[in-house]
């Protein structure tokens, strides 16, 4: 078991991450070798302290380097759940591993793209985030498929693997995906309907028949990845030290808030490693 899990590895995450190994703390860092698309989207960053007018390719490419001097290394994994457990944190990801940890720091960003309405309403009743974990529960099926990002294609793949039919719903751009089950809709769904379970995904101009819905989404909904952590106006609610209303739990970075920034995020994470060490400190 280790100190901390980390999950998410935009700058608040390799933040959290360079100052608890300074700390001489055991922890993974989860999420991609990449670190954030919105580290690499921004074309040129003017407002970042002691970096003037640096692109985010170039920021991402120090961050990079800065964690491989530090021996830190990303684990290419997406949590989907976090349990709190008498505690210690257990932690399971999509790739079907499970860690557990005494802490853990949630730093996995937002979502800039908005839920749609039923999606919520229907998660666990048809509609599932996770393609490894519920794709199977759809062999020879109908699914929607909503995706936010060009990096999650590999989950489509494994879905049209198990269902007769995927409408893919693409919310970005050069889909790259084929196959002779998938039918690409370039139109943004109303809503997701249905009684006990869902049935319908509904456009203005028509509706699909489905089984299930899978959300592809970047960031997982905090509620969704950990159960029972508070939030207020959907970013989840922390205290001076980045502290959750779960004990052992902190978040940084747009997560917990805006304004979204780099210094910001940066300087939670720091925040949070720093509580982090306190506790563990505390709690021997
Ligand atoms: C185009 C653009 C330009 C910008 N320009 C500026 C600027 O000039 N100056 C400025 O200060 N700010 C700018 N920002 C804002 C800045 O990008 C964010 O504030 C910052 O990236 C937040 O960092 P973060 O670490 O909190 O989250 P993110 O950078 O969003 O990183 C979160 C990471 O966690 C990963 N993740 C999410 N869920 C999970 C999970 N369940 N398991 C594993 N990993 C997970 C995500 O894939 C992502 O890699 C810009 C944003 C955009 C989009």
């Amino acid at each position: 078991m280790t100190d901390c899990i980390i999950i998410g590895s935009g700058v608040a995450g390799v933040s959290a991450a360079l100052t608890l190994k300074a700390n001489g703390k055991t922890f993974e860092l989860l999420g991609s070798a990449a670190l954030s698309e919105k580290i690499t989207k921004a074309e040129m960053i003017r407002n970042y302290a002691g970096l003037p007018n640096i692109t985010g390719a170039d920021f991402c490419k120090a961050l990079q380097d800065q964690l491989a001097q530090a021996e830190i290394s990303v684990k290419e994994e997406r949590a989907m759940g976090v349990y709190a457990l008498n505690g210690k944190f257990g932690v399971a990801t999509q790739e079907g591993n499970y860690y557990e940890s005494k802490t853990v720091i949630l730093t996995c960003g937002v979502e800039s793209v908005k839920t749609i309405d039923g999606e919520t309403e229907f998660t666990g009743r048809g509609v599932s985030f996770c393609a490894t974990c519920d794709g199977f529960l759809y062999k020879d099926k109908t699914i929607a498929v909503l995706c936010t990002s060009k990096r999650l294609e590999h989950e489509i793949g494994h879905l049209a693997h198990f269902a007769k039919k995927v409408y893919l719903i693409p919310m970005y751009k050069n889909v790259e995906i084929q196959g002779d089950n998938i039918e690409i809709i370039r139109k943004m769904p109303v809503k997701i309907t249905g009684n006990s379970r869902v049935e319908t995904v509904v456009f203005k101009d028509k509706e699909l028949a489905v089984d299930g819905v899978f959300s592809l989404r970047e960031s997982v909904s905090p509620t969704t990845l950990v159960s029972g952590i508070e939030t207020e106006n959907g970013h989840i609610k922390v205290a001076r030290n980045m502290q959750t209303n779960l004990v052992g739990c902190y978040a940084a970075g747009d997560c917990t808030g805006r304004p979204y920034q780099y210094a910001k995020a940066v300087g939670e994470g720091n925040v949070a490693a720093h509580a982090v060490s306190e506790y563990l400190a505390a709690n021997k």
